[in-house]
């Protein structure tokens, strides 16, 4: 991608290169077997924590490389050239557990919670959503009641990604009365007492990834595991879910530009009625449509990413990059799949997995009902 030289300099192209290294080493060669065993190892986390790839953009003195915005979406689109968005995913929930922990967490829980992620020795997840309330966040109803020096935390979480092999879950809870400034967020490690999970739960896509429910009863959970004070929680979630929306966008648009060019290979290749599929007008003009709309997405999303990066507030953009880099994804993987007529809905070709791996990103870190409705009331109020 050297056509976005004013977004990516040097440093992103050597980070680009060392994730493109290890995806072809340690992950492309696999990746088919992990998709159909619904796995991936989880050596692969102490893997890309030693080759630095999952500390890039994180601090230093916590174990990261640090790194710009910029830094962090080199990296996450060369990872998704490894074409399993569910291994992706898996690696990834650090990005939406961790970030918490550094906007709220002390010194001494981001020294006791961050290193050991970032170095793929431990996994963490990020648990929000209930079986009773996801769009709807300040619903949530898993409770922790304070007793002397921990809190008792009961309820359950819902669709976890890493929830069944995560060791820590960062973690929604009501401390107080109802509405978003009742809920706090702890640090729950999966050994603590009354901590269950659920078996792996059975997905259209993502499918090297694991999700989980979490079951939480009677848990018992240390104060020391409290980020920020009490009622802080709903804070550090949305703080948390320009990033995730950013993460989002960036894996859209990725999954946009590898269905266009499968989607051109194939339309060079295949042959009907006595010539490529490339010479059908109505080929042609479906890929110039496909590439119209990634260039347009992608432009768009490392526009509001370098004004997150500048430090300006992107809550609507960033809604509106979300939802446009998946209207794109959705159009782009569709139209993917028709171009490769029924090879397109085979497992053998790439093109069926995006299509299907494409699903939840419009649902994932808010849906594209919840984007509108923030972008609406962003502009009316
Ligand atoms: C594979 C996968 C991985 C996930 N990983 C995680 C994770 O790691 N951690 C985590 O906490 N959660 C995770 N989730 C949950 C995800 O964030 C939620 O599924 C999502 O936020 C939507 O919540 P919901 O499923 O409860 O849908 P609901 O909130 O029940 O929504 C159902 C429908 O109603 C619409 N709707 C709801 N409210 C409104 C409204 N006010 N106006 C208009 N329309 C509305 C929605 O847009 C949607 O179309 C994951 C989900 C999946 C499928």
């Amino acid at each position: 991608m050297t056509d976005y030289q004013h977004y990516f300099g040097e440093t992103h192209n050597l980070v680009r290169e060392t994730v493109r290294k290890f995806v072809a080493r340690e992950i492309r060669p696999f990746v088919d077997d992990w998709e159909e065993h619904g796995e991936f190892p989880r050596e692969l986390y102490g893997k890309a924590g030693d080759a630095g790839i999952l500390g890039i953009g994180y601090p230093e003195e916590y174990g990261g490389s640090g790194g710009d915005i910029f830094v962090k979406i080199a990296s996450s689109e060369e990872l998704m050239r490894c074409g399993s968005a569910g291994v992706v995913a898996g690696l990834g929930s650090l990005d939406i557990s961790i970030p918490p922990i550094l906007a709220l967490g002390t010194e001494e829980q981001k020294f006791r919670f961050v290193p050991p992620v970032l170095k793929g020795e431990k996994i963490s997840a990020l648990g929000i959503t209930e079986p009773d309330a996801g769009s709807d966040v300040a619903n949530i109803r898993t409770r922790a009641s304070r007793r002397d020096d921990h809190y008792r935390v009961n309820g359950s979480k819902m669709f976890i990604t890493s929830g069944a092999r995560a060791d820590q879950l960062t973690c929604a809870v009501r401390t107080g009365g109802e509405g978003s400034r009742g809920i706090s967020l702890l640090v729950i490690p999966s050994q603590a007492p009354g901590y269950a999970v659920s078996k792996k739960l059975r997905k259209m896509g993502w499918w090297a990834s694991d999700t989980a429910q979490i079951f939480l009863e009677e848990c018992r959970v240390p104060v020391e595991n409290l980020l920020g004070r009490e009622g802080q929680g709903f804070y550090g979630i949305m703080e948390n879910f320009q990033n995730e929306r950013l993460q989002l966008s960036v894996m859209a648009n990725m999954t946009s530009q590898m269905a266009l060019e499968e989607s051109l290979r194939y339309a060079k290749e295949r042959e009907a009625f006595g010539r490529a599929l490339s010479g059908f007008q109505v080929t042609r003009h479906r890929l110039a449509d496909m590439a119209t709309l990634v260039e347009a997405s992608r432009e768009f999303v490392y526009r509001v990413a370098a004004r997150i990066g500048a430090g300006e507030n992107q809550v609507k953009e960033i809604s509106m990059a979300k939802n446009f880099a998946c209207t794109v994804s959705d159009r782009v993987t569709f139209d993917a799949v028709q171009i490769h007529g029924g090879a397109g809905y085979m497992r053998e070709y790439l093109v069926e997995r995006l299509y299907r791996d494409n699903r939840i990103l419009s649902i994932g870190g808010g849906t594209q009902e919840i984007m509108k409705e923030i972008i609406a009331k962003m502009m009316l109020e």
